[in-house]
């Protein structure tokens, strides 16, 4: 038993003077996927640490350089479909639900490593969390909701029965107010990111548009029905290059909010 206490201890002691260099007074953190910064400080003993919170003077320079636009900001991720509801099924068993999985998450970190605050519906494949009797869609309505969100982004993959019709396509609810500027800051940047024909936007009493109060689209980034553009769907770099037109359309949509 002594024996064992030895090597452990021995053992933990190399691995320590290997982690942290001898000299370091504190260690810098910053989780980026969590947006949150930490001071790592040797505590009283080798083995034992403590937590600060930087100030905020310390705080900006350890978090690097940020988007101002999106500092404060709440962005309410909505991938669509989930659970029990694959939503639209694509070629080779892929299913809208996993595609824009995908991209939402990729999205997440993007809009969160630029200072956003980002929720998201649902993170995995499963359903989104709420009461049994709650419907789905009323589920990620009361989410954004309940965030008190600036804006709520839903993703879809579009179908078609015409196997030829393809594109890009965002759409909106409210008609006069931010919603149409944000779904036209998205479609323009995203069609371009990924090179797809550009839809435009559409006016569409979607559930989800129709009982979200804060500025809110639905995008479709391709359709699943056609050849060319179902398989793209669920191909890694297409879906990076979809999260990153989302992206670029969100700070247009807050760059141009900024300015009025
Ligand atoms: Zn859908």
């Amino acid at each position: 038993m002594k024996r064992i206490v030895f090597v452990v201890a021995v053992v933990s002691l190399l691995i320590f003077e290997t982690v942290v260099p001898a000299h370091a007074s504190s260690l810098f953190q910053w989780s980026r996927s969590r947006n949150s910064v930490f001071i790592l400080k040797p505590g009283p003993n080798l083995f034992t640490f403590t937590f600060e919170q930087p100030d905020i003077e310390m705080e900006r320079e350890l978090r690097g350089p940020v988007n101002p636009v999106l500092v404060g900001k709440k962005i309410v991720i909505d991938p669509g479909h989930g659970g029990a509801n694959p939503g639209a099924l694509g070629p080779g068993g892929t299913t809208e639900a996993d595609n824009v999985l995908a991209k939402s998450l990729i999205l997440a970190e993007m809009l969160r490593a630029d200072g956003a605050e980002v929720i998201m519906t649902r993170e995995d494949a499963g359903d989104v969390p709420g009461p049994r009797s709650v419907h789905q869609l009323e589920r990620r309505v009361r989410i954004a909701r309940n965030s008190g969100a600036d804006i709520f982004v839903s993703i879809h993959n579009n179908t078609h029965r015409d196997r030829r019709i393809k594109g890009t396509l965002t759409f909106y609810y409210s008609p006069a107010g931010q919603s149409k500027l944000l779904a036209e800051a998205i479609q323009e940047e995203l069609s371009s990111r990924l090179g797809s024909k550009d839809l435009g936007t559409l006016r569409r009493a979607f559930y989800v548009l129709r009982n979200t109060s804060m500025p809110s689209v639905l995008v479709e980034v391709g359709f699943l029905t056609n050849p060319e553009e179902g398989p793209k769907l669920a191909d890694p770099v297409y879906q990076r290059q979809a999260a990153e037109g989302v992206y670029k359309g969100i700070i247009s949509y807050f760059e141009a909010e900024t300015r009025e």
